[in-house]
This record gives structure tokens, sequence and C-alpha cells, in this order.
């Protein structure tokens, strides 16, 4: 278990029990829990660690041990392959996801599987290729959701392994980590970054994960159409972080919101399944997907062609400060430096900042990318990337011809008055500040 981190709801997990049912055997859940995990920082670890606390417990109701060691995780798992006859993993579509999983594959004797679980639909059924837009995996995406969008109920594990056999190979994992210490104890024990304060906005888990979207579906879900893009109202889910770690199944999401609209069409679901899924399809297709050549040609010779115009430019420092004129962008800023996310409307405001205050299309995408990935929780994530190119021109289509973005989009401060509700933002800033 790396990347779907929850045992609701959970393929993976579910087909190894049945998988170990079928042929008297026995189910071990692992987690590597890698200091030097990519871009991973203090705030990340402490969000997981939330998080796999509420996996152990859940596991724990259900007779499955789990085992978590301090280590890289191939390396974890290849030493638990030696007693096993099958190894199942989550699906990891980013590049070190990919390295990880094939470390492991090459070098194991045992079959091994990748079970996907954190999309509605598993991103080689939606398309087979790298898909332009939202218009054009839309349609595919609709077209198969009556086939995956199913429930499924846990199947009980009917093999338990000993207490000695587990406490054998936990010795050869090195020492256990005890997740019932407090959390502030597993990470001051951890050699991690620890550059960057963990959040009180986000509490991780599964069991918070629930929580918010139970009170989602009651108090928010009706409004979200018409004020989602309203700060002030407070109508989205929050629930990008929990996603991005695995903590909550979006195929349960989705089946939960179908059942209160009864629409497909919900715009809801057009987020969660259709736009999310398109990010998925991106960094499956694309290996570029961190990088500008991955825009489509009318983007990459608009901004080559606007290389030179003049520009204000902020250095990365007053940017992450904050430190610039501009008070919407600094609160942004701020919102993501001290709650892990910045509102979805306002994160785009922020990204084409970002663009129209660097030296160029490079330095601003290697600045989005480093601070999206080092202060949001749910940053690191497909969605980032795809969002991130998406400021640059990816999955968008050319408009009116501007200084430095050329017929990339751009935002103005027009539109944030326009469609939400800054000042309210920039007072909540106010309070991030003291
Ligand atoms: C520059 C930039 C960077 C971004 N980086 C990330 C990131 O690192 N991780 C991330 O999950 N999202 C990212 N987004 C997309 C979007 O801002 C967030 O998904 C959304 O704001 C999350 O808040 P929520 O859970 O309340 O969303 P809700 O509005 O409640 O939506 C529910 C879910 O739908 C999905 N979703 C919503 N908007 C989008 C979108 N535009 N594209 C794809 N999926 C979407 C998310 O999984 C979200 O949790 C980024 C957007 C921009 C412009």
């Amino acid at each position: 278990m790396q990347r779907s981190q929850r045992t609701h709801y959970n393929h993976s997990l579910e087909y190894a029990i049945n998988c170990a049912n079928e042929n008297n055997l026995s189910v071990i859940v692992y987690f590597g829990l890698y200091d030097q995990y990519p871009s991973a920082n203090l705030r990340h670890f402490a969000f997981m660690l939330q998080g796999l606390k509420d996996v152990k417990e859940n596991l724990t109701k259900r007779n499955i041990p789990f085992i978590i060691s301090n280590e890289h995780p191939a390396n974890g798992v290849l030493s638990l392959a030696k007693n096993a006859a099958l190894i199942i993993t989550d699906k990891g579509y980013l590049k070190h996801e990919k390295v990880f999983r094939k470390q492991v594959a090459d070098q194991v004797e045992c079959p091994m599987l990748q079970v996907e679980s954190d999309v509605v639909i598993p991103v080689t059924s939606a398309s087979n290729k790298e898909e332009y837009a939202a218009h054009t995996i839309r349609k595919k995406i609709h077209n198969k959701l009556s086939e995956y969008l199913n429930t499924f109920t846990n199947t009980k594990l009917n093999k338990t392994l000993s207490k000695e056999f587990l406490d054998n190979i936990q010795k050869e994992l090195g020492p256990e980590i005890d997740l019932n210490q407090p959390t502030n104890d597993i990470l001051k024990n951890l050699n991690i970054d620890k550059s960057v304060n963990p959040v009180s906005s986000f509490v991780g888990g599964e069991n918070a994960a629930h929580e918010i979207f139970e009170n989602f579906l009651e108090n928010k879900l009706k409004e979200y159409l018409d004020k989602r893009n309203d700060t002030k109202e407070e109508a989205c889910s929050n629930l990008s972080p929990y996603l991005h770690f695995g903590q909550v199944s979006p195929l349960y999401l989705a089946l939960k919101t179908y059942e209160f609209t009864k629409d497909y069409y919900h715009d809801f679901l057009e987020q969660l399944i259709v736009r999310r899924e398109l990010s998925f399809n991106f960094v499956y297709y694309n290996q570029d997907y961190d990088s500008l050549d991955s825009l489509p040609t009318w983007a990459l010779e608009t901004l080559n062609a606007h290389r030179e115009d003049k520009r204000q430019v902020y250095s990365i420092s007053e940017l992450e400060l904050p430190n610039t004129h501009d008070e919407y962008f600094n609160a942004c800023q701020m919102e993501l430096l001290k709650s892990g996310k910045i509102h979805g409307y306002f994160r785009m405001y922020w990204g084409k900042k970002i663009i129209q205050w660097s030296n160029s299309p490079e330095e601003a995408l290697n600045r989005l990318i480093y601070f999206n990935d080092k202060y949001a929780l749910d940053g690191r994530d497909p969605n980032g990337y795809a969002n991130i190119l998406w400021c640059f021109g990816k999955h968008d289509r050319p408009f009116k011809e501007r200084r430095v973005f050329g017929k990339v989009r751009y935002m103005s401060e027009k539109a944030l008055k326009r469609n939400s509700s800054p000042k309210h933002y920039i007072a909540k800033f106010k309070t991030y500040e003291q």
C-alpha cells in the first residue's frame, strides 16, 4: 500500500484478500515510510501519518496485519517478498512511483499485479491516448460510468498469520514504527526535510475525509455550481489533500454524489471525474508532464513569440514570502503557506501571476512546481502538474493576444471581483498573518 492509503473502497486491498481466500493464504499490508521521498517534507509526512494511524486501526479491526518500516518502499517489499506467493500493489502514475514499482517487479520471483483504485475509470479504459482537453475525454468517460460506478463490500480475510511469524518478519525489516505514539514523536525520529511546518487546517486520514465529505454532501453540494468560485461561501469540498494521499476513494465519492443528485453531469462530478481523470490521462500518456514540452504547439509558439516582452519581475523569495504589490496574489501565497492549499479559483490567478512576473516561461514553470509541491498538501500530484501546465495553455484554447502571455488565457483582478469575494479573501489572509 503506497498510493491508496485507506482501507475503505480500496480495490487493491480487496483483490488481495480475495486472492488469499481463494488460495487458503493470508495477507500482509506493507507501507514503506521513506525519509527521502521526492519533494516530501514535514507538512506532508504529518498529514500522511495521521492517515496511516487510521489505516492501522481499521485493518486491525479486520484482523489484517499492517507493517510499516522506515525504508524505501521497494526495499521493504523485496524483503517481504521472500515469503510471498503474490504481490499486489496500488497503481502509481508519476515517474518516481512507476520507478518504485518497476524496481520490485524486476527483482521479485513471485507474480506482481497493480490494481488501480484512485480513479473512477481506469486510465487506459477511459482512453488509449493522450487527450487534447476536457471536451475530448468527457464523452469517453461518461460512456464508461455505468460500467465502473459499482459499489463493493469488504471481504473478510479467512486465514490470519501467527504473531510469531509476523514478529519475525518485522525483525527482518528493522524496528517497527509504532503508530500508537503521538505523531510528533514519530516525526522527530525521521530524517525528513523539516523546513515546512504541518498545518492545523487539515487533519489527515480516511475518518476525517469521510466526515468532511458527509458535511459537504449535506450542506454544500447544492450550492457547488453557483458558489464554488466564491471564497466567502466555502462551497468546495476541500477533499483534494485526501484524494492525493489516497485517503478517500474517488469512486465512493462519485457513487454517493450520484445517489444524492441523480445527475452524472453534476458540476462536482465534472471536477472529480472528468477534470481529475484528464490529469491522470495527461501524466500517464505524456512523460513530459512537468515540462513545457507537453504544451500544444499553439501555446509553445505564442509563449516563444512573447519571450522578449517587457515585464515586471519578482524574485523567487519575493513571491515565496510573499512580498508583491498585488494583495490578491499575496493572499493566495499566504493561504498556501499557512493552510497547505489555495482556493481553486484563486489558484488559477496565483499561477497566472507567477507567469506574468517571471523572466521566462521555464522559470515560471519551475517556480510553480516548486511552490505547489513544497507547500500544498495536494501537491506532487497528477492534478498539480496538469493544472500548472493549464496555466500555460495545456488543455485550453487560444485567447486574445496580449503582453507576456501571447494567446494563452490571462486572468484579471476584474474576474476575481466579478466571480468571487476578493476583499473577504484578503481579510482572511490578514488573520493568517497574525
Ligand atoms: C496552478 C494550479 C495548481 C493546482 N495544483 C493542484 C494540485 O497540486 N492538486 C490538486 O488536487 N489540484 C490542483 N489544482 C486543481 C484545483 O485547484 C484543486 O483540485 C481544487 O481547488 C481542490 O479543492 P477542492 O478539493 O475543494 O475541490 P472541489 O472543487 O471540491 O473539487 C472536488 C475534486 O475535484 C477535483 N478537481 C477540482 N478542480 C479540479 C481541476 N481544475 N482539475 C482537476 N481536478 C479538479 C479535485 O480532485 C478536487 O478535490 C491546481 C490548480 C491550479 C490552477
